[in-house]
């Protein structure tokens, strides 16, 4: 297993940038868009380390800090803020966060702040992911080498981001939408064709000289990589 990161915060945008991102890192995420789902995927689900924003519909991110603290007075709380101010700071450490990101916040920065509480926290836990693999599938997240059994796969930046979300979600039928949004970060329709596109680079490069397909259309929804198929 590795870390699994509760994201809170409602302003989608802000949340699907932190999710891809934290994904591609390694970490496992779960995603709340207000305080009060965000309290209920804490009881429910294992989670090493908590980002909440301040302003949220329902509990506010105080509010949650404070009730995550009744539960576990240990797990690392970083507090997100468009505000800044020097009081919302005391509150939040009073709150019991760790940590404090004034958004808009440089990703880097988080991330390194989230391996230091994770260290400092979870000694014992398994290191951040550095490798994901996925029935003869190998992918190194470090030195981005991909692997079918022993054969080195040579892919193109986007080829292998692509990937890379299809292998965390495999088995998972994943749309069009979900590629353009997570893969690109684009909103704006950049055609099915474009996706498609993609899709037949990676095959000819994954499945193409292999027995076993991977990477499947699901007619009128998408694409599913499993090798149950
Ligand atoms: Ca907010």
């Amino acid at each position: 297993m590795y870390p699994s990161i509760l994201i809170v915060e409602d302003e989608q945008r802000v949340a699907n940038l932190l999710q891809t991102g934290l994904t591609e890192n390694g970490y496992h995420c779960l995603v709340a868009y207000d305080g009060t789902m965000g309290l209920k995927l804490f009881q429910s689900n294992e989670v090493n380390l908590v980002i909440s924003d301040v302003v949220l519909p329902g509990i506010n991110g105080f509010e949650l800090s404070k009730k995550i603290r009744e539960i576990n007075p240990s797990v690392p709380i970083i507090m997100l803020t468009a505000l800044g101010s020097t009081d919302d700071k005391l509150d939040g450490f009073d709150a019991g966060a760790d940590d404090y990101l004034v958004k808009p916040f440089d990703f880097r920065e988080l991330n390194a702040r989230i391996k230091v509480l994770l260290k400092r926290e979870y000694k014992a836990i398994a290191p951040v992911k550095t490798q994901i693999e996925y029935a003869d599938l190998h992918i190194d997240l470090n030195t981005k080498e991909v692997k079918r059994g022993d054969v080195v796969i040579a892919l193109s930046p986007k080829e292998y981001n692509l990937l890379v979300y299809m292998v965390q979600n495999a088995e998972k039928v994943i749309s069009r939408t979900d590629i353009s949004e997570k893969v690109w970060n684009t909103h704006f329709d950049t055609g099915t064709n474009f996706i498609d596109v993609y899709i037949n680079y990676l095959r000819k490069k994954i499945d193409r000289d292999f027995d076993k397909k991977l990477i499947h259309t699901k007619v009128g929804m998408g694409f599913i990589l499993t090798d149950k198929l």
